[in-house]
């Protein structure tokens, strides 16, 4: 009752269309959230996600939670995600996709989950890694640690134009360093990402945590870019 009067007083919105949101809505309004292109890609063991890596480093199980569409839900979700101080809606979207992922025990099969660090200077710009809030969301429902300072991102990676994959592979290799290697030897790791598009800076980190010796490696990001 009370928090309806303050939300006639300081209305609430939706951070997808922008219409307002009734009393049980947070962040994104149910039409919303029924509306999400899901990929469904962790139900298909050899999805496109999954692709992006043959050939390239070894992957157990590859997952993203949402298609990326130009002008579409998620792009526009993952912009207030990164540049508009809403961690909250990565939060949501680890919270609903680890529900999926235990509902077919996932859980099981790793044993820590870890966001790729973002450079210290872009983290002291943007005040949060917007991967975060998606590794916390995850593990709250799947059960699962995760840590965000296993890793570290010594090298600021360079703008990724129109390069071929091989250049674009080397403008990201050995960026990062592992700074808890007790967290990766011998253990099954979830990698997890906001986006993934060429995969590059996923193969990136993964490298560096096989030469921790990690004993497996997953990746999972929020949403794909074809
Ligand atoms: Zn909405």
């Amino acid at each position: 009752m009370l928090k309806d009067f303050f939300s006639l007083l300081f209305p609430r919105y939706c951070l997808s269309c922008d219409g307002p949101l009734v009393s049980e809505e947070e962040t994104i309004c149910t039409n919303c959230i029924y509306e999400l292109p899901k990929t469904n890609y962790h139900l298909e063991p050899n999805n496109p996600v999954m692709g992006k890596f043959y050939g390239l480093i070894k992957i157990k199980h590859a997952f993203a939670y949402l298609k990326f569409v130009k002008n579409g839900k998620v792009q526009k979700l993952l912009h207030q995600l990164k540049y508009g101080n809403h961690p909250e809606i990565a939060l949501l979207f680890g919270r609903w996709f680890g529900q999926e992922l235990k509902d077919q025990h996932f859980h099981q099969e790793i044993d820590l989950i870890i966001p790729i660090p973002l450079h210290r200077s872009r983290l002291r710009q943007r005040g949060y890694n917007q991967s975060d809030p998606f590794a916390q969301g995850l593990s709250e429902i799947l059960g699962i640690p995760w840590d965000a300072e296993v890793l570290q991102r010594v090298i600021k990676s360079q703008t990724q134009t129109l390069k071929g994959r091989e250049e674009r592979w080397r403008n990201v290799s050995n960026i990062f360093n592992i700074n808890k290697p007790n967290q990766v030897q011998g253990k099954k790791l979830l990698l997890v990402d906001d986006v993934i598009t060429t995969g590059s800076t996923l193969e990136s980190c993964g490298n560096t945590l096989y030469q921790g010796e990690c004993q497996e490696l997953s990746v999972c990001t929020i949403a794909v870019s074809q």
